[in-house]
């Protein structure tokens, strides 16, 4: 289908921004509710969301849902490798310590 066809067949202002679906309970993007808007933007940046750019301006409950739960997912993995991170700099620093008691017993023999 062309893409002047497709422009009067789709409805802009009842589409998901996300996903071109259809839902009766759309959620407005640009409203900020539960930081929707930010963390899409955090997540997707390559995405340019404006308001008043003409493009849907509402995002069906399944994507705000699976917004979320990227978002939470991000911020798991950001938490797990600053976790393992402090774990490897304590496992570094006993090892060094070790090293330094062994080498102080030397010194003292
Ligand atoms: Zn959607």
């Amino acid at each position: 289908m062309e893409v002047e066809k497709i422009e009067r067949t789709i409805n802009f202002s009842e589409i998901c921004r996300l996903c071109m679906g259809k839902e009766p309970d759309m959620i407005p993007l640009f409203i900020d509710e539960d930081n929707l808007l930010e963390r899409i933007i955090n997540f997707i940046p390559m995405l340019k969301l404006y308001a008043e750019d003409g493009l849907p301006a509402q995002v069906c409950p399944q994507c705000v849902q699976r917004v979320h739960e990227c978002y939470n997912f991000k911020l798991q993995c950001e938490t797990v490798d600053a976790t393992l991170r402090q774990l490897i700099n304590s496992r570094q620093e006993q090892v060094l310590m070790q090293y330094l008691i062994s080498r102080a017993c030397i010194c003292m023999c």
